[in-house]
């Protein structure tokens, strides 16, 4: 921490508002650095980021708007944020993390940290001692929680909201709850083929992009110089005892549940047709989960996107008595036809 303290004058800061952050949710080509008072460091937990399980660190930090914003710290950035120094320090504590990613959880922005992350705490910048003086009653120490059990209960409790059954769920279909999610415990029973299971994303703003001779068009962002991303695009049917329901799965939603990188399932399927399902994803069928859906309006219809899946831990050794209808799986292609599409 200390060598990274003696480095501050050379880096030239951007910090971002709260605002800013929300505009650059997802987007993995456009990194933050923020600054905050330390409210709440977590323990170190195990988690899965891209499908490897990594130990991470949330910390809390509070900016000059009084609000408050989750960091997530991963590998070993987390072995570098060492409470024990933080709890002999003297609040309040300010802390700069540089280049974090956002994401978006329970509506609220949330950072990530990257390969390129650092941080620096305490820094002799004079932002630091604004930020001190504005919280010196408000947030004299720093709360040092276990990470383990509050992120389970909080993901519990995400995981139980709003909880419906999929008629009911059909019936309201809302037009006007753009920001309502819900949960269902459901079944995948099968996955359109016709509309294959990926797509090239834009990376600035993850709709589909089309090859343009030697470069990649993005209807918003024209001609891009980078590479597109291989992004799940699926588009199930999700059913259980009181009905059955279309739901669009896509990108890290999508990740998590197959359990492979997108890009990974792409590589291993070149040559192959983009409409066979690789077994990786044929293998989500039939299985209970609990889906957080979020309806949206596309062109004309209200669609059910799939915002998180929760594994259902009282089904998991129940699967094949409860199911509904037998998993439908992808019909083997004609060899011609494949031959053809090469
Ligand atoms: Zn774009």
């Amino acid at each position: 921490m200390e060598e990274d303290i003696a480095e501050i004058p050379h880096y030239k800061y951007y910090f971002a508002t709260f605002k800013e952050l929300e505009d650059k949710v997802d987007q993995i080509e456009l990194l933050s650095d923020v600054i905050g008072v330390v409210t709440i460091v977590q323990d170190l937990e195990k988690s899965t980021l891209n499908s490897r399980i990594t130990s991470c660190r949330n910390v809390t930090i509070k900016n000059v708007e009084n609000k408050e914003l989750q960091v997530t710290l991963w590998g070993h950035k987390t072995d570098l944020f060492d409470d024990n120094v933080l709890k002999t320090l003297e609040g309040p504590v300010v802390t700069i993390f540089t280049s974090v990613l956002v994401k978006k959880s329970l509506g609220k922005p949330r950072l990530s940290s990257t390969t390129s992350t650092l941080f620096f705490v305490n820094p002799n910048i004079p932002k630091v001692e604004d930020l001190k003086t504005r919280f010196q009653e408000d947030v004299k120490t720093i709360k040092f929680l276990p990470s383990a059990i509050t992120t389970q209960s909080s993901l519990n409790e995400e995981k139980k909201e709003n909880r419906k059954t999929l008629v009911k769920l059909l019936e309201i279909r809302p037009k006007s709850t753009k920001d309502m999610r819900f949960t269902v415990k459901a079944v995948i029973v099968d996955i359109c083929e016709k509309d294959g299971w990926y797509y090239m994303a834009c990376p600035n703003c993850m709709p589909p992009v089309s090859q343009a001779d030697v470069s990649w068009w993005c209807q918003k962002d024209s001609f891009i110089n980078k590479s597109p991303l291989a992004w799940y695009k699926l588009n199930t049917i999700i059913s259980n005892q009181t009905g059955k329901m279309r739901m669009m799965i896509y990108g890290r939603v999508a990740e998590y549940l197959i359990k492979e990188p997108c890009i990974q399932l792409v590589t291993n399927h070149v040559n192959q047709d983009k409409r066979k399902f690789p077994q990786a994803i044929i293998d989500v069928i039939g299985k209970y989960k609990i889906f957080q859906i979020a309806f949206e309006t596309k062109a004309i219809d209200n669609v059910a996107i799939c915002k998180k899946v929760f594994d259902d831990e009282t089904s998991e050794a129940t699967n094949n008595r409860h199911r509904l209808s037998p998993p439908i799986n992808p019909k083997t292609p004609d060899p011609k036809v494949s031959v053809n599409q090469r």
